[in-house]
């Protein structure tokens, strides 16, 4: 199951903070891509790609301002699209549906204000609670969901920074361009 996320209307300034942690979680918790619409926010767009570089695997982001198009062609490729907004069907009540399509599935997180088209074209609307709250934690607990908690054994190959988990402190390996492991002071 490949998971690609879309975060729909990007503010530059306003927003650059929050879609930044959009595409952190979704990289974090197993998803390879975000397609990101709204203003074309290049800055921000390096700063992920930095990141995500400097913390390891292939993932990928990519600006599309027609995001009507981003889900046209998801849906023609056989893949399911989930939207994240309060008012849909709780999310725990049917993420295993979801799982057990076995498809390849698109993420839709929100901005401001989002169409009925996204309402109408996703296969899910999915609710995480029905309070409003943020873009990040509904992503967050609905990939923890979709994934089954898989994410926490994910590995990012070929890493720069790798964290060695330690209840106290900080443990952190840095390989250079040889691989050869360097630890942090
Ligand atoms: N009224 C919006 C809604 O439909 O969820 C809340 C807007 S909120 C500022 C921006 C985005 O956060 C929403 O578009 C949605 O993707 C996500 N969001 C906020 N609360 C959520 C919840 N309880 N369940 C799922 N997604 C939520």
């Amino acid at each position: 199951m490949n998971i690609n996320v879309l975060r729909l209307d990007h503010r530059i300034g306003r927003d650059t903070r929050i879609t930044t942690h959009v595409c952190l979680t979704a990289r974090a918790f197993g998803a390879s891509k975000v397609w990101l619409a709204g203003e074309e926010d290049h800055s921000m767009m390096k700063s992920v790609k930095d990141i995500a570089n400097r913390w390891g695997g292939d993932f990928e982001i990519e600006y599309n301002n027609s995001y009507m198009e981003v889900i046209m062609n998801w849906r023609e490729n056989g893949g399911k699209i989930v939207h994240l907004t309060m008012y849909g069907s709780q999310a725990h009540e049917i993420v295993d549906e979801v799982r057990e399509t076995g498809e390849d599935i698109l993420i839709i997180v929100g901005g401001a204000k989002v169409s009925t088209k996204v309402y109408k074209n996703a296969d899910w609307n999915v609710s995480v609670t029905t309070q409003p709250h943020s873009e990040v934690a509904a992503l967050a607990i609905f990939q923890h969901l979709l994934m089954d908690g898989k994410e926490f054994d994910l590995e990012f190959e070929n890493p720069v920074f790798e964290v060695i988990p330690t209840a106290h402190g900080k443990n952190v390996n840095i390989h250079d361009e040889n691989r050869k492991i360097h630890k942090e002071e």
